[in-house]
């Protein structure tokens, strides 16, 4: 027993003897993960007088050999290493957003963003797939060496936001006798999508019966959210109220903002327009264009110059003319004297808006004054004040020219204008352009 242990010691012995004095650390064959740091494990030499030459791209996948040789004793010695560098780690794909995404019942997807990157493989964005299955989107990226990577993102199609509905107008509204019943309409949005042309109106108003109506609206999105609003309808014995909004002093920065809601309104209105500078030319275009009235006010809005006599008023009158027709082709007929006809602004030129306005009329042209002012020529004035001011100015059951103002200075009266339509179309009111045929409205002359 004790023989057999002396023997395993001697033989560790010799084997210790006989190691080679100059060996590799680390096995011969080394399997290394591309993307990742090598370091060679080194050697074993008495006086490490060792060159290690062959190159090594830890990067690139591929079979690698290093030499290492040593110079002793005026022999040389050489080792190798194989070193394969492998590529085993698949691609990382990492998503932006939920893993589950809520989408609309119909939408078409929207990717809210998709990263791949791999340690090798620097062409990994050209190999990735996005697939649609069903309420799947699978992303797929397989890497130059064949490693693949899967995510799923899960679609839960459903729309739990009921779509917004308001009316235009009020909740009630009268309709005069045989006029024709003018919906005002409604506004919708949805989170879904455009429900505009999905409201159903309902209705049987008549307006040649006296009696309570009512006017039912009713929209369903694609999740099956359904919103239903009414509007109470009264056809009373009264006679129809019309009106025309009159806009002095524009175009200017505010215009685009009363184009906008008369727009939404679906009503035409007539613009005086002045002459200060080109940059708004593209807003009376658009105005004609949508089906304003464009009439003349002044070019200069100098009253100390249009009203010294009756030659400086025709060509400051020409001047916008001309101006109005470069622009839009319209010789327009229409006009309105700075000031009013009845103004006294022109006092220091006794007798003047008499000769003027009897040569207008003579040349042709149909001029107009209000009877609503809604008070926006004092900028000191709200919106609100505006709009209830133009409010009481209304008198149902006949003609209204309301005079307002879309100059530069006249921001509250774009606010207010919608508050005004409000109040109007929930009247019935029947809201016209001025033209040629529309009976004029006219001040007395007060010089
Ligand atoms: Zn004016």
């Amino acid at each position: 027993m004790k023989l057999r242990w002396i023997g395993l010691v001697m033989l560790l012995m010799v084997l210790g003897a006989c190691q080679d004095p100059f060996r590799l650390k680390g096995s011969a064959t080394i399997l290394h993960e591309a993307g990742t740091p090598f370091t060679d494990p080194g050697f074993v030499a008495p006086d490490n007088q060792v060159t290690v030459s062959g190159s090594l791209d830890p990067m690139v996948p591929g079979t690698y050999t290093l030499t290492y040789t040593w110079e002793h004793d005026e022999k040389t010695t050489s080792l190798t290493r194989t070193v394969r560098v492998l590529d085993r780690t698949p691609p990382e794909i990492t998503l932006d957003g939920d893993l589950t995404q809520v989408v609309c019942p119909l939408a078409p997807y929207a990717e809210p963003g998709i990263h791949v990157s791999d340690a090798v493989d620097s062409e990994i964005a050209r190999r990735l797939r996005i697939r649609l299955e069903g309420n799947s989107v699978v992303y797929t990226a397989t890497d130059a060496s064949g490693n693949t990577s899967t995510v799923v993102r899960t679609l839960l199609r459903q729309d739990l936001q009921a779509p917004v509905l308001s009316l235009k107008g009020y909740e009630t509204m009268d309709v005069p006798l045989n006029a024709s019943f003018r919906d005002p309409g409604y506004r919708v949005s949805d989170n879904c999508g455009d429900l505009s042309d999905r409201v159903v109106v309902d209705h049987n108003v008549d307006p040649t019966t006296i009696g309570d109506y009512t006017v039912t609206y009713t929209v369903t999105d694609d999740g099956g959210n359904t919103v239903t609003l009414t509007r109470d309808v009264t056809v009373i014995d009264e006679a129809e109220t019309i009106v025309y909004l009159t806009f002095d002093d524009g175009p200017s920065l505010n215009t685009e903002t009363v184009l906008d809601v008369l727009a939404d309104y679906g009503v035409k209105a007539t613009f005086f327009v002045v002459k200060r500078s080109s940059r708004y030319d593209e807003t009376l275009i658009r105005a004609v264009q949508e089906g304003h009235t464009i009439g003349l006010h002044t070019y200069s809005h100098d009253y100390d110059r249009i009203y010294s006599s009756v030659d400086a008023y025709l060509s400051d009158l020409q001047g916008i003319s001309d101006h109005v027709y470069s622009l839009t082709g319209i010789r327009s007929m229409i006009l309105r004297f700075p000031g009013g006809s009845s103004n006294r602004i022109s006092d220091f030129n006794p007798g003047i808006m008499t000769k003027v306005t009897a040569k207008v009329n003579a040349l042709g042209y149909h001029y107009f004054d209000w009877n609503v002012s809604s008070g926006d020529g004092n900028s000191t004035n709200t919106a609100e004040f505006i709009a209830h001011r133009t409010i009481l100015g209304i008198k149902r059951g006949r003609v209204n020219v309301v005079l307002l103002h879309d100059g530069g200075g006249s921001a509250e009266t774009a606010v207010a204008l919608p508050l005004i339509l409000d109040y109007l179309v929930s009247i019935n009111a029947l809201i016209l352009p001025i033209t040629m045929e529309t009976p004029v409205v006219q001040h007395e002359v007060q010089n």
